[in-house]
């Protein structure tokens, strides 16, 4: 039997960056059942670097989304990843989010984010005119990144240090040794085995499904899997907006917010909406609720050049609360050797990173 020191589950960016980062001291093997790296939720993203404003100081997504950020802007430069810091304006649409407003700027300050600014009536209508806004921020270490470029410099730092992708490859299970695990595989149809001494699940959407085809991991440690699709609708044509727009944040999501891709289009998205099974179809009735939720703080929109663009699913874990990211080692499930990764919804880019540096201290 074939043996890795280490096998990661998915190639997403978080399974790529945890990949990239422990590649550089041990023998490192990436599977995913796609036939390329990045096909579910790293690639249907917002692709904003997040500064890390929302999520409470203790959270692993407050701590890893901010030092992931300044990694990530370090990554980016050193590897030539197309990334602008085209910064974000957060807004109030009324007097009634006022506390909403200010509750967020003294969370990030807790989180070590101590750069927003506010912004007055007639800088708002400098920086996007049209927008409606009674009260505004400005983050300036917002940004956007090209997330295939990201991956693909995982990549190549992978396979530079000498470690393997290998696409079309389903993990089907693992035995717990003594010595580590025994995985079976599904390679393209054809069944091969191989040890690992450490295996990771960094099977995004598919984590939980992974972890309880691991046998010696107690169910309590797979935590319940909810699917919500987020969708985005592309505006066609000019716009004046030069920064990334968001309203006050809701429940699940981050509000009906513009964002600009590498090229400068703007899109509008990801709205919430819980589902229950994987299905990236665009719901056709979602434009009205878009045109409305727009329309209150951008009301110029023309509707007709909204177009319906693509989804992605957000794996949480919940779906009445918050969550955090959930990243266990053996202290907690006492399986040596296994590291699962659950409910890494956004932050998950920005973090990815920070994210590599913790499983690795974990190990
Ligand atoms: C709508 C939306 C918007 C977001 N926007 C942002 C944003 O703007 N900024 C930000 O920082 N974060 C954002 N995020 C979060 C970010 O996209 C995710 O945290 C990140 O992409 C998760 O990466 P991953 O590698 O965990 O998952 P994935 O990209 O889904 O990768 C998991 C991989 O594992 C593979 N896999 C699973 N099981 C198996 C198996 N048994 N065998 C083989 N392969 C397997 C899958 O095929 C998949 O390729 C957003 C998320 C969503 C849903």
């Amino acid at each position: 039997m074939d043996h890795v020191e280490t096998v990661i589950i998915g190639a997403g960016v978080i399974g790529l960056a945890i990949a990239a980062r422990l590649s550089q001291t041990r023998s490192v093997l990436v599977i995913d059942q796609m036939g390329q790296f990045g096909e579910h939720t790293s690639s249907r993203n917002s692709e904003v670097i997040h500064a890390g404003l929302y999520y409470d100081e203790h959270s692993l997504k407050a701590r890893l989304c901010v030092r992931g950020k300044a990694l990530l802007y370090a990554h980016c430069a050193r590897f030539h990843v197309p990334v602008k810091q085209l910064g974000k304006i957060l807004f109030a649409r009324t007097a009634s989010e006022h506390d909403k407003l200010a509750a967020i700027e003294a969370q990030a300050k807790r989180n070590g984010v101590c750069d927003l600014t506010p912004l007055s009536q007639t800088q708002v209508g400098d920086m996007a005119p049209g927008l409606s806004a009674s009260a505004a921020l400005f983050s300036p270490s917002t940004g956007i990144i090209d997330s295939h470029q990201f991956m693909l410099s995982l990549v190549h730092q992978l396979e530079q240090a000498g470690g393997n992708l290998v696409c079309h490859t389903r993990f089907d299970s693992a035995e717990h040794t003594a010595s580590g695990f025994h995985i079976a595989l599904d390679c393209d149809g054809e069944a091969f085995a191989l040890s690992c001494d450490t295996l990771i699940n960094a099977g995004g959407l598919f984590a939980q499904d992974n972890a309880k085809r691991i046998n010696g991991l107690g169910e309590r440690h797979i935590p319940q899997s909810h699917l919500c699709r987020g969708q985005y609708f592309s505006y066609q044509g000019h716009h004046p907006f030069s920064n990334l727009i968001y309203p006050m944040p809701e429940q699940h999501g981050l509000g009906i917010h513009a964002t600009l891709d590498m090229a400068g289009q703007l899109r509008f998205g990801p709205d919430t909406h819980f589902i229950d099974r994987l299905d990236y179809q665009l719901d056709p009735d979602a434009k009205a609720r878009f045109v409305e939720a727009i329309q209150s703080y951008w009301p110029a929109l023309d509707p007709e050049r909204l177009k319906p663009d693509y989804a992605g699913i957000r794996p949480k874990l919940s779906r009445d609360k918050g969550q955090d990211f959930v990243i266990e080692g053996h202290q907690h499930h006492q399986v040596n050797g296994l590291i699962n990764l659950f409910g890494i919804e956004s932050p998950g880019l920005t973090a990815s990173l920070a994210i590599a540096e913790y499983v690795e201290a974990q190990l």
